[in-house]
């Protein structure tokens, strides 16, 4: 089982990540806004993640770390 954490802090809300992912399982959370205004990106569901590290990759932020 993998899943990734997102440090909220430090996300742009780029949708980067979204777009990368190859299961579809990272949205911006609709409900959250960090303190810079954007919406961060979440995990939606542990267990569609393989912990490939794409999303975690091309963070420009290097906001996301993969745990496996
Ligand atoms: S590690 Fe891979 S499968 Fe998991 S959320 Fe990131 S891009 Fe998606
Ligand atoms: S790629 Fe990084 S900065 Fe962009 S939405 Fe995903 S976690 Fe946030």
């Amino acid at each position: 089982m993998a899943r990734i954490i997102v440090d909220g802090r430090y996300c742009k809300g780029c949708g980067l990540c979204v777009e990368v992912c190859p299961r579809n399982c990272i949205v911006l959370d609709p409900d959250t806004i960090n303190d810079k205004g954007y919406h961060p990106a979440m995990l939606t569901d542990e267990s569609l993640c393989t912990g490939c590290a794409s999303c975690a990759l091309i963070c420009p932020d290097v906001a996301i770390t993969v745990e496996r």
